[in-house]
């Protein structure tokens, strides 16, 4: 990020010595010590160690919330230095903090875990400003006019995620978005590439109707054609799926669902591997893809994370393995159960052998580290807390159900400590008509349930009184 013909005083080079040399030792520190630790460890410390707290920050021992909006230096070459990037500062808190660095090396390393190549992250305001930080890099015009640009991206995504796409780059800015109806079907994926094709996208497990691709297979075709994959992984969180390590090149995060679960607020994050793969960048940014979007592209658009949110944000995520695995198993209950309801028409459940992408799941959905767990001992599926049925008796009927839960929220979240239920037609896929809801496979009288950490039978017991209510 530096240019070659800055001037570089000695008292400059003072200062970039110094945190070259903070900057090996961290890296150290990461090689050493942090990699070496279990998935649990990482998620409660991060970067954020002792001697930090000593040093910096008066033996706090939780990351300390930086409000402010930049930092004094000690003098002009400091100053130089750290505005060219020569040094690693916080200039000004739309461009970096210290709250909202500790949040995202704790999700670089998450994301990172059991990949033993290095991850970094750019934190952002929402998961939407993380889908758009991840994929402008990529839409650069190199001509004018503007030589045609597409992207291929799964149908089966998030509302927001389809808007963004649809309407954003595709009818605001003549960027073509070829929707792959069949993500498991990677000839479909293959057909919609062509030399104009910036990067392949998709969101697993879909929310919400849970659909699947195969990850490696869908990876290998992209780096085939020296292009990336970004996947949207919120569904799964890094306590499920890490798919760099399975050949993603950038990760997506809503962190305001499951990560954080309490439901304080929203927040994204970008985790990418170094040297990614992508014909139309140049190696600086393909190097440190994160550093890069966050220094430059989002210096100019300003989609930053608050530091308060930062830290409530991470201190939600320290439970994430243990959230993941109970609110799982009760998911996994209350689908077992209404699949044999009477007044329900199907369910849709990753974990449920008929699920259409069970064993495509199977294969990637692991807890983890459930392998040095006490109670398991051995590898663990675990699918998340996200799954949908349809009501017997069409969308009006759908409707009084719905309206009859008693424990359950009505709300449009997911991820939450709490169990809540929507009517995607009606609400999350509500803007993208019944054309795209088509598309997307989103049925009238398909309710979607997250379940919360609440006992499972109390939400049994709820939804048998709302099926059984209706009329
Ligand atoms: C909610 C969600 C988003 C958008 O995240 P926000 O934090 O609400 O901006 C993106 N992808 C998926 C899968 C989501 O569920």
């Amino acid at each position: 990020m530096s240019n070659e013909n800055d001037i570089i005083t000695p008292g400059m080079q003072d200062y970039i010595n110094r945190n070259n040399s903070y900057l090996a030792k961290r890296s150290q520190y990461i090689q050493d010590e942090v990699k070496k630790w279990k998935f649990d460890t990482i998620a409660v410390h991060g970067l954020y160690s002792v001697t930090d707290a000593i040093n910096d920050y008066q033996g706090s021992i939780i990351e300390p919330i930086f409000m402010s909006t930049s930092q004094a230096y000690r003098d002009s070459d400091e100053m130089a230095a750290a505005l060219a990037y020569k040094i690693p500062t916080w200039c000004y808190s739309r461009i970096a903090n210290p709250s909202t660095y500790y949040y995202e090396w704790t999700l670089a390393l998450l994301e990172g875990y059991g990949f033993d190549g290095e991850t970094t992250c750019c934190s952002t305001s929402s998961g939407m400003a993380a889908i758009m930080t991840a994929v402008q890099p990529f839409l650069h015009v190199y001509n004018t006019p503007a030589e045609p640009r597409n992207f291929v991206a799964t149908a089966q995504c998030y509302g927001g995620t389809f808007q963004q796409f649809s309407i954003r780059l595709m009818q605001e800015r003549n960027i073509e978005c070829r929707w792959v109806l069949d993500a498991t079907n990677l000839d479909e994926w293959n057909s919609k590439i062509d030399e104009n094709t910036r990067f392949l996208y998709g969101e697993l497990p879909s929310n919400p109707q849970l659909s699947f691709f195969d990850i490696k297979a869908v990876a290998d075709l992209a780096h085939s054609h020296e292009i990336p994959l970004i996947c949207d992984s919120t569904i799964a969180t890094p306590a499920l799926l890490r798919p760099i390590s399975h050949g993603a090149d950038i990760v997506v995060q809503s962190v305001t669902k499951s990560l954080t679960s309490s439901g304080f607020g929203i927040a994204g994050a970008v985790i990418a591997r170094k040297n990614l793969t992508s014909k139309f960048s140049d190696d600086e940014l393909k190097e440190d893809f994160a550093l890069n979007v966050k220094l430059l592209q989002n210096r100019d658009f300003g989609p930053n994370l608050h530091p308060l949110q930062a830290v409530m944000s991470l201190n939600d995520m320290r439970t994430i393995r243990s959230k993941m695995d109970l609110m799982s198993r009760s998911t996994m209950k209350i689908a077992r159960s209404l699949n044999s309801h009477p007044q329900v028409e199907s369910v849709q459940y990753l974990g449920l052998p008929d699920h259409p992408q069970h064993e495509l799941a199977s294969k990637y959905m692991w807890l983890v580290d459930a392998e040095y767990d006490e109670l398991y001992n051995k590898p663990v599926n675990r699918y998340g807390h996200l799954m949908s049925f349809c009501v017997k008796g069409g969308a009006e009927k759908t409707r009084g159900v719905f309206d009859n839960l008693k424990r359950i929220w009505r709300a449009t979240d997911l991820g939450r400590i709490k169990s809540v239920a929507t009517i995607p037609a009606i609400s999350t896929h509500q803007q993208q008509g019944e054309e795209g809801r088509k598309k997307a496979g989103i049925p009238a009288n398909m309710i979607r349930l997250c379940v919360g950490a609440e006992h499972p039978d109390d939400i049994l017991a709820d939804l048998d009184q709302a099926l059984n209510a209706a009329k």
